[in-house]
């Protein structure tokens, strides 16, 4: 294989491999993935805000079971004094009103711990489905997953033997033309080699003039095409009156 064929194989091999990337791009359970790894963005993103509320009920629950277990203690210290020794009356006026106080507060932690409890028992439940919905977009993923890989092994099958044949045909191209061609693939959109058919290029289709006709048939096999900046390939055994 010459420099020149050897450059014209390797736009084929790339433009095969493009061709099957894409389709691999284009199977449904790529979009299906995609789909799922936006689901679970936005219940992961739910989650970490019912973690939030969850802590801030654990906190206030924390704060709740606090403050009654104090009043409850002074309660009966109150009660204990009370029932100790004599008291006049208005002693005992005093002591009755500090335990209507305290059981006031009791009874208003006991009604805030009610809703606290419900809210936590709410939020629970909320992070559970979360979860669960996290486990059955995993379970989804993987088969999804799954599937593409068997729909998907003759294509990338094919790429792997492309990648191998491309390595061999990239060996037999000097540095100067493997440079040049791959900033005129990305120029060209991936075609970057042109090959001389008659007198005219393959691809631009720009008639050359006679002079440049005679200097490019003269010259080197791998050339510049002087209207399209194209790599062209004069001496191409391949396109020669095959046309492509
Ligand atoms: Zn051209």
């Amino acid at each position: 294989m010459t420099e020149a064929q050897a450059l014209i194989r390797l736009q084929e091999i790339d433009l095969d491999m493009l061709r099957l990337a894409s389709t691999l791009a284009a199977m449904p359970q790529q979009k299906k993935v995609q789909a799922i790894a936006r689901a679970r963005k936005k219940v992961q993103s739910e989650l970490t805000k019912i973690l939030g509320q969850r802590k801030d009920l654990e906190t206030f629950i924390a704060e709740n079971q606090g403050d009654l277990e104090r009043y409850r203690a002074r309660t009966e210290e109150v009660k204990a004094e009370a029932a100790s020794g004599s008291h006049g009356y208005r002693q005992i006026q005093d002591y009755e009103a500090h335990l209507t106080g305290l059981a006031k507060k009791v009874e208003k932690l006991e009604h805030n711990r009610v809703q606290l409890d419900e809210d936590l028992e709410k939020v629970g439940r909320a992070e559970s489905n979360a979860r669960l919905t996290l486990e059955r977009l995993d379970e989804e993923e993987a088969a999804q997953k799954k599937s593409f890989e068997k729909g998907s092994t003759q294509i990338r099958h094919r790429i792997v033997t492309l990648d191998e044949e491309r390595k061999g045909v990239v060996a037999q191209i000097s540095a100067r033309h493997m440079s040049g061609y791959e900033a005129a693939r990305k120029r060209f959109k991936g075609l970057a080699v042109e090959r001389l058919v008659g007198n005219v290029p393959s691809i631009c289709r720009v008639k050359l003039q006679p002079a440049s006709f005679h200097d490019l048939t003269h010259g080197d096999a791998v050339a510049e095409c002087p209207y399209c900046h194209r790599i062209l390939v004069v001496d191409d055994p391949y396109g020669e009156g095959k046309g492509k």
